[in-house]
């Protein structure tokens, strides 16, 4: 039985991320760039006004023998046009936000301190002096052509996609979304529409791993549940290696129909299949056909656990991402943890910030069959193996679950 830090580093430098690719700018979001983003204009590119009001000579702003200063309007300048003539001393023009300083202005006064006769007035008072520059947003003064934006490795959110838009690139090059195969295994599963019958159980594992597929980025493909037979799972197999990474859950622990192992032998290589953890240690990881293969747990709960100890960062890297693991913080386990593990083991809780420390709370049975004790969780509290004992009100780790990954 290997760590669960050994693990993950066995499994990690079996995964490289895809090729990169080119998608349309709307579709970019949640992927991660290939390549450094590098601006090729000034942005903005023009220098604008910053406010709705009038563009003026800054020294023309001052009071005249304590009067305040009379300009003449000469024309106007909206946002989209340029001005088709140059600001003299002694003159203004009305501008818009956003609109191109006119030639000759060297500032812009908010409408707000200027008095007129209204819209086709032919005078303005401007009310305060201005400096030279007020309310001008430079040419460059968010980005500088030859600027370095965003880095290969970021992820591309609403906020980078608007960046993107602004410097004009309308294909986004990106690393490809890894296509995952789910394979259930079990004689026992059946699909969730059909009425349970004797024995059976529903098949929760591949709906469960599906979902979570989806939220770590990639592309699940549900490929239905395979036989405890070596026939049926080669079957499944062989659709299986057509994509990036499979997961399948069940058949990987000791038991006569645990298959999925001897078909990994047969077709591929086994690295490692056991960890010294729980809930979870049947957890298998190797190849088939060329195609990395993790063979999580058939509990529910081990299955949802493994997936986001090991399947999450597999994904991610294979994504391009280089942040791979949740972040762990030190909290109070308030209930403490009574059973005490031989193996490494991961606790469901739920962790809150109150009175400046982060608290636990155990969310009940921890068997690895108590999906309930899922629904509330937002934390692994880790109790280190060897029998470790976590006492009400004692200080331990916690993997957080919605916290993204460092
Ligand atoms: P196994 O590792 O195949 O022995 O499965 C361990 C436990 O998980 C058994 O109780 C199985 O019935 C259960 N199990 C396996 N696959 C699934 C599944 N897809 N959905 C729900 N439970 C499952
Ligand atoms: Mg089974």
């Amino acid at each position: 039985m290997i760590s669960v830090e050994e693990a993950l580093a066995r499994i990690l430098a079996e995964i490289t991320p895809l090729n990169a690719m080119q998608v349309p700018l709307s579709e970019a979001c949640g992927l991660v760039l290939a390549q450094d983003i590098v601006a090729q204009e000034d942005i903005p590119p023009f220098a604008n006004s910053a406010m709705d009001g009038f563009a003026l000579l800054s020294h023309d702003s001052q009071p005249q023998h304590g009067q305040p200063s009379r300009l003449r309007i000469t024309g106007g300048v909206a946002a989209g046009y340029v001005a088709d003539h140059a600001v003299e001393e002694g003159t203004t023009m009305r501008i818009m936000t956003g609109a191109p300083l006119p030639p000759g202005a060297d500032s812009v006064i908010q409408v707000e301190l200027t008095r007129s006769e209204g819209p086709d007035s032919e005078w303005v008072e401007i009310l305060e002096a201005v400096p030279p520059g007020n309310n001008i947003r430079p040419a460059g003064e968010d980005m500088r052509r030859g600027q370095t934006v965003l880095r290969q490795g970021s992820e591309v959110g609403p906020w980078e996609i608007g960046v993107l838009a602004t410097l004009g690139w309308p294909t986004i090059p990106v690393i490809q979304q890894p296509h995952v195969a789910i394979l259930g295994t079990g004689d026992e599963v059946i699909d969730v529409d059909e009425p349970l019958r004797p024995g059976k159980i529903r098949n929760s594992n591949s709906y469960l791993l599906e979902a979570a597929v989806r939220q770590a980025g990639a592309v699940p493909h549900r490929l239905g549940v395979a036989h405890d037979t070596v026939e049926s799972l080669r079957e499944k197999f062989t659709e299986a290696v057509r994509y990036n990474l499979i997961i399948t859950s069940g058949g990987v622990s000791v038991g006569d129909f645990d298959l999925v192992k001897n078909i990994m032998a047969e077709q591929g290589q086994i690295n490692f299949w056991r960890i010294n953890m729980r809930p979870g240690k049947p957890v298998a990881f190797g190849h088939i056909g060329g195609v990395p293969l993790l063979g999580l747990p058939g509990n529910p709960v081990s299955a949802a656990v493994t997936f986001e100890l090991f399947g999450r960062p597999v994904i991610r890297k294979m994504m391009g991402h280089t942040r791979l693991v949740r972040p762990q913080v030190d909290v109070i386990v308030e209930d403490g943890v009574s059973d005490r593990a031989m193996r490494r083991h991961y606790v469901r809780a739920r962790v809150e910030w109150r009175d400046g420390h982060f608290v636990a709370h155990t969310t009940g049975n921890q068997g690895s069959n108590i999906m309930t004790s899922l629904l509330n969780a937002n934390a692994l509290v880790i109790v280190p193996e060897g029998g470790v004992e976590v006492r009400p009100g004692d200080t331990a780790k916690a993997m957080m679950l919605d916290w993204p990954e460092e």
